[in-house]
């Protein structure tokens, strides 16, 4: 479950709530609360997240962190790990700042480490590819400005409580995965 893909998605839809969280997206910043908290609230009620569920970019601060303590303890859940996915801040700026997807079927791409086949056209499906807002790098510097401000004190939060899994996010998407996947099933 990822905030920012439902945020864009809101966004994309023209909702009011889209409109509303539009302007702070372009930025980097961060998008209200209770706009936020109300998204994954409604969400973790669905039929699919009975039996366990990922959230993605939530919570990225203390008191969306609290918030989601409540909504899960009032339904008799907790969170199991909480993984941190360690990247040099130069590193983070050259993946964002690659990054592509198409715009209709929403493959990824980078344009270095995993360029489409010809310039910014999609390999499964010919449409054109599309480069986030918020992808650009003077908003990729933003964006981590508010992550160390705003977001990394949930490490300490999530270290008292014992939950904290910090993976090395450095190298090709296999083998991080395969450092997530021992972490879990340890
Ligand atoms: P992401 O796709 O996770 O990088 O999120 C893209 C953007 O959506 C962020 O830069 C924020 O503006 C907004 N966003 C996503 N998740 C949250 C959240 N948990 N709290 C506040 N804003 C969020």
């Amino acid at each position: 479950i990822s905030t920012g893909d439902m945020l864009r998605a809101a966004v994309k839809a023209g909702t009011q709530l889209g409109l509303r969280a539009q302007q702070v997206m372009q930025s980097g910043g961060l998008v209200s609360d209770e706009i936020v908290l109300g998204i994954v609230e409604q969400r973790l009620q669905e039929q699919d997240c009975v039996a366990g569920f990922v959230l993605d970019g939530f919570p990225r601060t203390i008191s969306q962190a609290d918030v989601l303590e409540t909504i899960l303890s009032n339904s008799s859940r907790a969170i199991q790990h909480v993984l941190s996915l360690e990247v040099a801040s130069d590193e983070l700026v050259a993946r964002l700042s690659g990054r592509r997807s198409c715009s209709v079927c929403g493959k990824g791409y980078h344009l270095v480490f995993d360029p489409p086949l010809r310039d910014d056209v999609c390999n499964a499906c010919g449409s054109v590819l599309i480069q986030r807002e918020d992808d650009r790098e003077d908003t990729v510097r933003n964006r981590l400005a508010v992550y160390e401000q705003q977001t990394a004190p949930l490490k300490e939060y999530y270290m008292s409580k014992g939950l904290l899994r910090p993976i090395v996010g450095v190298g090709s998407i296999a083998e991080i995965q395969q450092r997530i996947k021992k972490v879990l099933e340890s």
